[in-house]
């Protein structure tokens, strides 16, 4: 990846699983307000769908992977989590305290981590290194939370695959993939419907080098969108140390609490829209220091870290994610001289924090440091940005009726291919502040359902 102009740095990782193996497993879903940004506040635009046309997709699918949390959050439409969710623990309780007293929104977190066995995972044990991998199988990454069933029913998995091209047949409609094994050798999967889930910079590469003579300008990219509006979800983090054993080490390694208080839109503040902030336990001081990379030399060795080693355990960390609001010039395009090992050109990224996700940066990190304060931290250390994207990559391949202002339509169908369909977060159309898997799969079922209803109208549909 050229990563030359880009502000943030987009994590992504290729296996069986994809990112979800690395992820925190945070698994919220976006608020009704989320979908009617330009009814509510006259930016951006209004997604084709609403919250109640998704909010069944989101039950299933919780349902399916087994999420624990607790019911009744006031932020959102009453809904049901499956399971309970794990315990606040003490840092959680501490802070939740704290919360009360500034009477702000808080609730128990939300984790696609089963807190009893379930399907292939396992009970969580609470090991807290979630974010490497969890060494128990008790995670809802998808090699265990799907791909078995998947495969049970049939579907086949050919790793070590590198996509280069999405083919057409002589009526213009998908008819296939060529893609590169490890040696080298190209091969072609012929496909009546091709669904692409490459992630918001990987499908978009993906499409821009599937350009030919009908598609000059890339696949499916008729509205000239495919790569733009690309949002990463900027994020903060405030790091408290307390003066009591919190039991920082405890997994799961995403949020106790979390809290929606600066979510919507109060202009008062300054900026459209907000972030939604959990809090996380930091297991050692060694992470800490990871962490806060650029404090000067002398806080980072010796003394200074003996002097740090008593909040071994005490340390916990509140982190924004921030709501960013989808801009054309922010994009993924293709580099033109470097290329991947299989010679493929490189995604390139271009990406800006606005003046907006900044003020939004900058409030949500005053108030993080408010919550430490209030909960009684001894230090409090602030970031006001993680290089380091949280591997939220979105928007690049829109969703909406109409084609000049969208790349799919409503259920990830593409305005110009129809029988090809894109299930990540390239479609949606603003970023909400919540971590996006839930919406993510929540609409890829949705997607699914329609492909299957419509499977038999598909070449009349073209
Ligand atoms: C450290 C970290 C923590 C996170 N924590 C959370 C969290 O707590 N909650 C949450 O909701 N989200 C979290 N996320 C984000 C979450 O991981 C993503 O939203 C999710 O993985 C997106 O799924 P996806 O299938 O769309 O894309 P990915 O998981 O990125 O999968 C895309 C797959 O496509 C493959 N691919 C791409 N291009 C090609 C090609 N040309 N040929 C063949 N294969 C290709 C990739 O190798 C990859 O395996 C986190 C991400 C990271 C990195
Ligand atoms: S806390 Fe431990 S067992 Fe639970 S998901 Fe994280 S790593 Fe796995």
């Amino acid at each position: 990846m050229n990563l030359d102009a880009a502000e943030v740095t987009p994590i992504m990782f290729a296996g069986v699983g994809g990112a979800r193996l690395l992820y925190g497993a945070h698994w919220m879903r976006l608020l009704p307000s989320d979908f009617r940004v330009k009814t509510l506040d006259g930016i951006c635009d209004d997604w084709p769908i609403e919250y109640d046309e998704l909010a069944p997709y989101y039950d299933r699918v919780g349902a399916f992977i087994g999420v624990a949390g607790m019911d009744g959050d006031p932020a959102y439409p009453a809904f049901e989590y499956n399971m309970p969710p794990h315990p606040l623990g003490r840092g959680g309780l501490r802070m939740a305290k704290a919360l009360n007293t500034l009477d702000w929104h808080w609730w128990v977190g939300a984790n696609a981590i089963p807190t009893a066995r379930h399907k292939a995972m396992e009970k969580c044990v609470r090991w807290g290194v979630c974010e490497t991998g969890c060494p128990a199988g008790a995670k809802a990454s998808f090699d265990l939370a799907y791909w078995p069933h998947a495969m049970a029913a049939g579907a086949k998995i050919i790793t070590g695959a590198r996509a280069s091209e999405i083919t057409l047949d002589a009526r213009g409609r998908a008819d296939g993939v060529v893609w590169i094994d490890r040696k080298g050798a190209t091969h072609k999967q012929r496909a009546g419907v091709v669904i692409l889930a490459a992630n918001g910079i990987g499908t978009p590469r993906l499409m821009l080098m599937s350009q030919s003579g009908k598609h000059p300008n890339g696949l499916g990219n008729t509205s000239g969108l495919v790569g733009k509006n690309l949002m990463l979800h900027p994020n903060n983090e405030v790091l408290g140390l307390y003066d009591e054993p919190l039991e920082s080490w405890k997994g799961p390694a995403g949020q106790p609490i979390y809290s929606l208080e600066f979510y919507e839109t109060e202009l008062s503040r300054g900026f459209y829209r907000g972030s939604k902030m959990n809090l996380m336990p930091v297991p050692s001081i060694l992470r800490f220091l990871a962490d806060f990379d650029d404090l000067p030399f002398d806080q980072r060795w010796g003394r200074s870290v003996h002097d740090l080693a008593k909040y071994a355990g005490s340390v916990l960390s509140w982190a924004g994610n921030i709501e960013d609001l989808p801009e054309e010039h922010n994009r993924v395009t293709l580099d033109s001289s470097l290329t991947d090992s299989s010679g493929l050109p490189a995604p390139k990224i271009e990406y800006k924090i606005s003046a907006n996700t900044k003020k939004s940066l900058d409030f949500s990190l005053a108030r993080m440091v408010d919550m430490h304060k209030a909960a009684g931290a001894d230090h409090v250390f602030s970031h006001n940005l993680w290089k380091e994207a949280p591997g939220h990559l979105l928007g690049t391949a829109r969703m909406g009726h109409d084609p000049e202002r969208s790349v799919v339509n409503a259920f990830g169908r593409s305005h110009d291919v129809k029988n090809l369909f894109i299930v990540d977060g390239s479609v949606m159309v603003t970023s909400g502040a919540m971590n996006p898997t839930a919406t993510i799969t929540a609409l890829s079922l949705r997607a699914s359902e329609h492909i299957l209803a419509t499977a038999r109208d598909m070449d009349a549909a073209a």
